[in-house]
């Protein structure tokens, strides 16, 4: 088979990409190893600067038919209880991972894309006029394809047979992340936080009335109630009284419980290797920022047009890599930076009450702060 472009990886960066391509008149092959629709680890908060990507990329009205629900504040609550009030820059939305991934493959499909799920990207080699891209199918059956352009975006997992993202000679902290949906609860439109010693603990609403509780916990406090999930829900609520009100009354759907590990908010930023990287395959942010989706969106729209006028002969490969590792240099290096400052600030108890307190007094710095860990601010009004 000869295609345009492949696309490793069917989650929020490599579904608009590959919509948006196909969206072009181009063949496009969308591989997403697991099949759908499926739960997954997220706060699931998309930013208002994701919003702005969605639209660029035609994506918008595809989203707003999930009935997303409207969030429009955040809050940080210390370990004893202080809290820091910050007006978002526009209108999130909360959107469930099991919706949103599902409707953007759906979309990349109707656009053109030929979506195979169970299919896994197994290695990428780079010829002359192209890429050579072998894949593995659930009965292990393997093959190729042949593609003009080839884009990773698969997530934080490694694609082997290419060089991995995590830096090994480095050890560093390594989180667990869990997500749960509640039925049951009345949230306000707001995003809280609530920290606690270890890690930190978000609840926001989503759609149809419930709510998202993530949290992203040390491997070691993990490791301290017995590695066990619903152990640790029932630290945090224990460890937070506010967290346990407002979870009161609520139903857990344990059959939304998702847990990830060896979760790396550090890990080096590879933007191109033989071929582009999107989304969390590039780096990862903290997720406390809620910047990790946009980012990936965004991603996708900084590459389809380039990948456009390099199938159309306008642009060279090499143009198209200088272009967006800049772009993304640009937006990003400094987020990046700022938020796992921040992340790292917040995680010590003592100074992350003293941040907390200033920025209650000064709130133009707090707003500043959050800012400073965003990528670029394209606000859409409309929703
Ligand atoms: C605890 C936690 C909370 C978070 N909360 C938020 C939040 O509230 N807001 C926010 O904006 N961001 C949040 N994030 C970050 C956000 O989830 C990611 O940035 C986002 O999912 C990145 O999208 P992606 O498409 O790059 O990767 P993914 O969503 O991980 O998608 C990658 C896809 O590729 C597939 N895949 C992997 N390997 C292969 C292969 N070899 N072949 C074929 N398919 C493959 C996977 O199955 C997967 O479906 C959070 C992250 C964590 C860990």
């Amino acid at each position: 088979m000869q295609v345009d472009l492949v696309v490793i990886g069917a989650g929020l960066a490599g579904s608009c990409l590959a919509a948006a391509v196909a969206q072009r008149g181009w063949r496009v092959v969308l591989l997403e190893r697991q099949r759908g629709p499926r739960h997954k680890v997220c706060g699931e908060f998309l930013s208002p600067e994701a919003q702005a990507s969605l639209h660029a990329l035609d994506l918008h009205a595809t989203v707003a038919a999930l009935a997303p629900a409207e969030i429009y504040r955040a809050a940080i609550i210390s370990r004893q209880g202080q809290r820091l009030d910050m007006a978002l820059p526009g209108v999130a939305w909360g959107v469930s991972r099991y919706r949103l991934d599902a409707a953007l493959a759906h979309a990349a499909a109707q656009a053109g894309a030929t979506v195979r799920e169970g299919i896994t990207g197994t290695a990428i080699t780079q010829r002359e006029d192209g890429y050579e891209v072998e894949v593995r199918d659930t009965a292990n059956e393997r093959t190729s394809i042949s593609t003009r352009t080839a884009v990773v975006a698969c997530g934080r997992h490694a694609v082997p047979g290419l060089r991995p993202s995590q830096d090994a000679a480095a050890p560093r902290q390594m989180y667990v992340g869990i997500k749960c949906h509640y039925a049951g609860l009345q949230l306000p439109p707001e995003v809280r936080l609530y920290l606690f010693d270890g890690g930190y603990v978000g609840i926001s609403p989503i759609e149809d009335g419930q709510a998202n509780l993530c949290l992203l916990a040390s491997e070691e406090a993990f490791a301290h109630v017995g590695g066990r999930v619903p152990a640790m829900l029932d630290a945090v609520a224990h460890a937070i009284p506010a967290l346990a009100h407002d979870l009161a009354g609520g139903q857990r759907l344990d059959d939304s419980m998702t847990v990830v590990g060896a979760v790396d908010t550090e890990r080096p930023t590879v933007l191109w290797d033989q071929c582009a990287r999107i989304g969390d395959a590039v780096t990862m942010i903290p997720p406390l920022c809620g910047d990790g989706q946009a980012m990936a969106i965004h991603a996708a729209e900084i590459c389809a047009p380039l990948i456009d006028d390099v199938l159309a002969g306008r642009r060279s490969l090499a143009a198209w890599q200088t272009i967006y590792t800049t772009a993304w240099h640009a937006a990003y290096d400094q987020p990046l930076r700022t938020a796992r400052w921040l992340q790292t600030l917040l995680g010590q108890p003592q100074i992350s009450a003293g941040l907390i307190g200033i920025g209650t007094l000064l709130p133009m710095l707090a707003q500043q702060l959050v800012l400073a860990t965003r990528g670029p601010q394209r606000i859409i009004v409309e929703h």
